[in-house]
């Protein structure tokens, strides 16, 4: 891992920050407080309200003008326990896109893996790396200028097995305590 947190560098025209979201119900960075009905310790949930993390919006809008892109990665192993559906998934992503996106920041694609540990093993789930490589792949990304941003250490595995920095934050952090840490 590189070592440039109080480093100027020169940004290149295109990055990509790849910032996951999870179903559980201590998590997470993008996906907290998006939708109601979370029962704790049970992953259902329905999009009836979207409300992101303090500060997200702002630090995507910075990010954005230093000339990253943004790519979604997440573990959706509710799918596989029958906890909720893949209409469920894409319901949420879909918010996801659209909050975003009416605020000036497109994401370029959301991957989920929907298998689970429980029910049989998958290369997608992080800390597998495999829908990190498939995004690498499909949008000519430049892994060593771009990061996977994530507030498990199992996010921060999977983009180290994809050769993609990885950006420890907090649980439900202001990402924008983090801006010194991209180029
Ligand atoms: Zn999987």
């Amino acid at each position: 891992m590189t070592l440039f947190t109080y480093q100027f560098r020169f940004c290149p025209d295109v990055l990509l920050l790849i910032l996951p979201y999870e179903p559980s119900a201590q998590s997470s960075f993008l996906r907290q407080r998006w939708c109601v009905n979370i029962d704790p310790g049970d992953y259902t949930y329905k999009v009836e309200k979207v409300d992101m993390v303090e500060g997200i919006v702002e630090a995507l809008r910075e990010l954005k003008k230093r000339g990253y892109e943004f790519i979604v990665i997440t573990n959706q192993g509710g799918i596989a326990k029958g906890l909720y559906s893949y209409d469920d998934v894409k319901a949420v992503n879909k918010a996801i896109t659209s909050f975003l996106g009416d605020r000036g920041i497109a994401i370029l694609d959301i991957y989920y893996c929907p298998h689970h540990t429980d029910y049989g093993k998958c290369l997608c789930r992080k800390p597998d790396s495999l829908l990190l490589e498939k995004a690498a792949a499909r949008y000519g990304v430049d892994k060593s200028k771009s990061y996977f941003v994530g507030d498990k250490q199992r996010d921060i595995d999977a983009g180290e097995k994809a050769g993609i920095e990885g950006v420890l934050i907090g649980v439900n952090e202001d990402l924008g305590n983090y801006l010194n840490r991209f180029c």
